[in-house]
């Protein structure tokens, strides 16, 4: 046995990989990716299709019709029988095929999601696809990702990871470079870091020695997790309702047979074709299977507007959300950065041009251009803007990108202007060691070997009050150092703010003896300030245009975001946030206790210097305060109030997988209109199941009224348990599931958002289930009175009975496209292609039912005339006109309630 990874020098590491700290080139990983196979675990297997589908049969109302089919077949019923266990297959079937739906569409999401990760590739930081890391990559690790393979780490840089997920340990373990014992346990090899946890801290390389089933994480045989597909609250809902029904109408078919034999003295088979009736009308079959569809429809439709949904349940409370906190940079705004001003200790310089061409002029503000060169402290400022970094900008097909934090790639914008590369800064003062930025204690610096050769040089950038209190002097255009004018600088710094520019310091210290390594507490003390830097950021059109759309939704908007006050307050205005009301501030939330905060929560739209945990007092308080919160969120440190929020939403593109995997949704392009969007589609989902439950109930419940008063008054049935049968499975497949491709109504963004945990059942929901039953029953009933009355054979008067209730559906599946408002409009008549298809597809099966000999042989059905025709369409006709005049005037009495309530709160 070789020496285990964790016990080897980093370049024995390295040798015995045949790699090097500057990571492979891509025809060497490409030939190692062939050989090894890809970086990834196998996913669960997913159950086989026979499997899947005779899970379909595991129903109780499929219990019940094969139970009655049974029974059927020995009271030689061979047609029921028959007919029965069709619909068991058919509708184990939809199930089926719909469940194979939702997977897929899922499926496509989860691919949206694979982790990234940034590695050294043909000498350039490269941002792959995690599956094609190969040993010998060399990965560049930051805080907040996920780890994506076994790496022995090359350098670390107060690298702390979480290795709960290995090893159950919750504290962050601090990593380092130097071996560690042969024998260590997992959770002790401080030298190697292990695929599924996080960096919660820190900067990192490692390179990888495993991959896939070869990682310690593959070992273990772990998975971690993926998008999840369990049920949502409404669903769970509906599934406990079907259930309850289910067994009220067992009990009630039960019954009846009872009463039947026992009391009427009906023969036993008589009577329990009539329970088998009521059983088969009542049971809502195809509930389920469509609801499943309408949300993954819903799932996907959220995914081409950029908001992939990670947990199905977000889909449902986007639509009850009533505040979104967001973040600022690049939620908000563009994040394209541009450096305007350089606030030096004695003058101000403007900076033109516009995003990251490195195209534009330095001037003071007469108009004069400045040089670099003119001025040591400027040259100073611009320098240290272009070495306490991280980031590349480069040209590609013709136009300026960049690598990494748009803040930093605007300083490197800024030297270029001014005729400073990065290439040439590096050569001058190589870098020695870094801290890197974090968002708690918002600075950066880096360690530099001095021309001198004696020295070492600290440069020092971040936010203004961050770099100032580590400041005794600064410098001015002369080169002279003075101490410190803090009241300036705190003056200068709030005039470029309320302009809404994005503010740094950029700062310098020098120091001898040279040790090489740089420590956090460096940072601290002895620094001499060189020159604010004013970036702009602007507003996001779009965005602009969704906090509007919230705000006439019911929907607040909060503005939550590490940037100075000043700066927040100027965006948060252009955005229409906050208005005439002064932020409050990180520092500030901290001096209030949770009342008081609650209180600061109704009233503040925008809260400045705020951090992580601020986040998630902030979503605490609205939650206290009854709101139903979505929050955005990027770092690892927002992933506890990003689960602590109703909906967390975390950014694809800047996000940390540690965020996204502690959200509920994942914006594809990081933009606050997304989030609205979003909102938008969950209130239409939610419609859409509601819209499909009260069109189907109706169906369910006009039939089992039609079965009943045909037992109460001892009439002939008017429809065999077949027939029943029939109408279900032909109208679930077409008409029903029209319902669940319904676009968003144009309206669902003018409406308050809906109460949480609102039940679906409201009492308007059992009017208007019970007002369409009703008007069915009596269309359909009524119609096969008339025909037996006016003698035709009782085939002719249940095919009637049956087209009756089949045709009022067809016009009620009209009425059911908008739920309040009418439909009697073009588009709500002719608008979906859906509607109309799913119509000419069950006017078709109804053809056949009526005309076709083998139908009629297996169904009991027979041909109707011209005259019965126009009477089943006037049936229709009925429903349609009663249910359109009854939204009319629910409208009326919704519109003169809310006048009421508005001139009562007028009044108070
Ligand atoms: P939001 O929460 O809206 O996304 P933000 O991204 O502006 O806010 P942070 O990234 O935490 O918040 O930045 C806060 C402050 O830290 C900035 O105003 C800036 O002064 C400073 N800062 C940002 N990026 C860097 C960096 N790369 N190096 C040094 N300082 C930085």
């Amino acid at each position: 046995m070789s020496t285990p990874w964790h016990a080897l020098e980093s370049g024995e590491t390295l040798t015995r990989l045949d790699a090097s700290a500057a990571g492979l080139d891509s025809a060497e990983a490409a030939r190692r990716l062939a050989e090894r196979g890809p970086n990834s675990l196998p996913t669960p297997r997913s159950d086989r299709w026979w499997w899947r589908l005779l899970r379909q049969f595991h129903n109780v109302l499929l219990y019940v019709m094969m139970g009655a089919a049974i029974v059927t077949s020995f009271l030689e019923h061979w047609i029921d029988t028959a007919v029965l266990l069709g619909a068991v297959v058919v509708n184990a079937l939809i199930g089926f095929i719909q469940e194979g739906r939702a997977e897929s569409a899922l499926d496509s999401i989860r691919s949206m999601l694979a982790p990234h990760t940034r590695v050294r590739r043909d000498g350039r930081i490269v941002d792959i696809g995690a599956v094609d890391l190969v040993p010998g990559d060399v990965v560049r690790l930051v805080s907040g990702d996920r780890v994506p393979a076994d790496l022995r780490l090359i350098r670390a840089r107060d690298l702390r990871i979480d290795e709960a997920a290995l090893t159950g340990e919750s504290l962050p373990v601090e990593k380092s470079t130097l071996p560690v014992d042969e024998d260590s346990e997992l959770g002790d090899r401080r030298s190697s870091c292990y695929a599924g946890t996080v960096a919660v801290f820190g900067q990192g390389d490692g390179v990888v020695v495993a991959t896939g089933t070869d990682t310690e994480l593959g070992r273990i045989n772990a998975l971690l997790t993926g998008i999840d597909t369990t049920t949502t609250p409404l669903l769970r809902q509906i599934a406990g309702f079907g259930r309850w029904l289910a067994a009220v109408i067992l009990v009630a078919a039960a019954a009846t047979y009872a009463f039947g034999v026992v009391v009427r003295g009906e023969t036993p088979a008589e009577m329990f074709t009539m329970a088998v009736a009521l059983a088969a009308s009542a049971i809502p079959e195809g509930l389920p299977a469509v609801m499943t569809v309408t949300l993954s429809l819903g799932v996907q439709r959220m995914a081409q507007r950029h908001a992939v949904v990670r947990r199905l349940p977000a889909v449902e409370t986007l639509g009850s959300v009533t505040v979104i906190c967001s973040d600022k940079t690049g939620t908000l705004t563009r994040n394209e950065m541009t450096v305007q001003k350089v606030v030096g200790a004695s003058r101000t310089i403007d900076v033109g041009g516009v995003g990251y061409a490195p195209v534009g002029t330095l001037t003071t503000g007469d108009g004069t251009t400045v040089t670099r060169e003119s001025s040591a402290a400027l040259d100073l400022a611009i320098r240290t803007g272009v070495l306490c970094n991280d980031s590349k900008v480069f040209e590609a097909d013709g136009s300026w990108e960049i690598d990494g934090d748009p803040t930093e790639a605007a300083l490197l914008v800024l030297g270029r202007k001014a005729g400073l590369s990065a290439d040439a800064a590096t050569a001058a003062w190589p870098r020695l060691d870094v801290v890197p930025f974090e968002s708690e204690h918002r600075f950066m610096a880096t360690l530099h070997r001095h021309d001198d050769g004696r020295r070492e040089r600290i440069l020092l950038k971040g936010a203004p009050e961050s770099v100032l209190s580590a400041c005794t002097h600064q410098l001015d255009d002369r080169n002279d150092q003075h101490p410190v004018d803090i009241a300036y600088w705190d003056r200068r710094a709030r005039e470029v703010a309320a302009q809404g520019l994005r503010l740094l310091a950029l700062a310098y210290r020098d120091r001898e003896p040279a040790t090489g390594t740089l420590e956090f507490e460096d940072a601290h003390q002895g620094f001499t300030i060189l020159a604010l830097v004013g970036i702009i950021d602007p507003p996001r059109e779009d965005a602009v245009v969704a906090v509007r759309e919230c705000h006439r939704a019911g929907i607040e908007v909060k503005m939550i975001t590490g940037d100075h006050a000043d700066t927040a307050a100027e965006i948060g205005a252009q955005m229409g946030l906050g208005v005439g009301r002064a932020p409050v501030t990180g520092a500030q939330i901290e001096a209030l206790d949770d009342t008081a905060l609650r209180h600061v929560v109704t009233e503040t739209d925008v809260f400045a210097r705020a951090s992580p945990e601020h986040k998630l007092r902030l979503v605490r308080a609205l939650q206290d305060n009854g709101e139903v919160v979505a929050m955005t969120g990027d770092g690892v440190n927002d992933a506890p109030a990003l689960t602590r929020a109703d909906v967390g939403v975390a950014m694809g593109e800047g996000g940390t997988e540690a965020a996204k995997e502690s959200a509920d949704m994942v914006l594809a392009d990081d933009n606050f209109a997304s989030i609205a969007a979003a909102v938008r589609e969950g209130r239409g989902v939610y419609d859409n199941i509601k819209k499909f439950v009260l069109f189907m109930l109706p169906t369910n419940g006009g039939e089992a009224l039609v079965v009943i008063a045909a037992i109460v008054f001892q009439l002939t049935l008017p429809m065999t348990p077949a027939q029943v049968l029939w109408i279900n499975l032909a109208t679930v497949s077409t008409l029903g599931l029209a319902l669940a491709f319904e676009p968003t109504e144009k309206t669902v963004m003018q409406r308050a958002p809906r109460p949480p945990g609102q039940s679906l059942m409201t009492p308007f929901f059992v009017w208007r289930v019970a007002m369409v039953s009703v008007l069915m029953m009596t269309g359909s009933l009524g119609l096969f009175l008339w025909e037996l009355e006016s003698g035709t054979s009782v085939e002719v008067a249940r095919t009637v009975a049956v087209n009756a209730i089949v045709v009022a559906e067809m016009f009620y599946l009209f009425n059911s496209r908008r739920i309040y408002n009418s439909v009697l409009d073009r588009e709500g008549m002719l608008g979906s292609p859906y509607v109309l298809g799913a119509v000419a597809v069950c006017a078709l099966l109804q053809l056949l039912f009526t005309y076709a000999p083998f139908m009629q042989a297996v169904f009991g059905s027979a041909a109707l005339t011209l005259a019965d025709w126009g009477k089943v369409l006037g049936a229709g006709l009925l429903v349609f006109v009663v249910a359109e005049s009854e939204k009319w005037v629910v409208r009326r009495v919704r519109r003169s309630r809310m006048r009421e309530r508005s001139s009562a709160s007028a009044l108070s």
